[in-house]
């Protein structure tokens, strides 16, 4: 069964292909009669589909198609690959858009490596520590209440 998470990012890979989609009707299309497909085989039939200029709507995914041949046999049960560690929370392991869009906000995003690397620092320099943690933490609540997309990085 396929997490909100890997469903997300499948069918963001569609509206990329796809712009003039709706985000949210590609994902509840795929969370209510995809999500019991494997990751990789989904992700390349709904891509084959999106490409197809053929293709009107995600819901063609759903007839039987070449799409749903693209595989060698073994491989549709392989999972998701692993959101790397500097783009996953650490607090709930989604990735930061995910986890900024939580309805319920308890923590503020902070990547795994970003907590490991605070660990190392606090050992060396717990004062530099501290000034740093507090100006990212501000930047970020800055870029959530503009509203958009964080434009620095986290190599400071
Ligand atoms: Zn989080």
């Amino acid at each position: 069964m396929l997490t909100t998470s890997e469903l997300t990012r499948i069918a963001r890979a569609v509206i990329a292909i796809r712009p003039d989609w709706q985000l949210n009707e590609v994902y509840t299309f795929l969370e209510r009669r995809m999500k019991d497909r494997g990751f990789h085989e989904l992700a390349t039939a709904a891509a084959w589909v999106a490409a197809d200029p053929l293709t009107k709507k995600i819901i063609r995914l759903e007839a039987s198609g070449p799409w749903w041949n693209l595989l060698a046999q073994g491989e549709l049960t392989r999972g998701a690959p692993d959101v790397p560690d500097h783009l996953r929370c650490f607090t709930c392991k989604r990735t930061e858009s995910e986890c900024d869009g939580l309805k319920t906000q308890t923590h503020v995003f902070r990547s795994v490596t970003e907590v490991e690397r605070d660990h190392a620092l606090a050992l060396a320099d717990p004062v530099a520590l501290e000034r740093r943690r507090a100006l990212i933490a501000q930047a970020r609540l800055n870029a959530r209440q503009a509203g958009k997309k964080r434009t620095f990085t986290e190599t400071a």
